[in-house]
């Protein structure tokens, strides 16, 4: 299988497109492929805030101990994205 094609499965493959992306210049629905608006590419991987989100809705997070939904935070301020480990927890779960 050409590498090209091998990438396509991939990012069509990926768990966190189940949930809307929230990139403002994207904002793909679930289970469509993120794209650039501007020249309409279509992105191997979903966009970091969407893996993120992902993360959020599927995963507890063990390092800041919040439940699947809710955000991550520190020292109780919300963080704007998750941390690396929800998102490798996460990828764990639904492997
Ligand atoms: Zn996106
Ligand atoms: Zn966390």
């Amino acid at each position: 299988m050409p590498a090209s094609l091998r990438h396509a499965f991939r990012a069509r493959a990926h768990p966190a497109r189940s949930v809307p992306c929230p990139h403002e210049h994207c904002r793909a629905r679930a289970h469509q492929s993120c794209i650039v608006r501007v020249n309409g590419r279509v992105l191997d991987k979903p966009h970091a805030s969407r893996i993120s989100l992902w993360a959020q809705t599927v995963a507890c997070c063990i390092e800041c101990v919040v439940e699947p939904g809710i955000p991550c935070h520190h020292n109780g301020t919300p963080l704007p994205a998750v941390h690396d480990r929800r998102i490798q927890e996460a990828m764990v779960t639904l492997a």
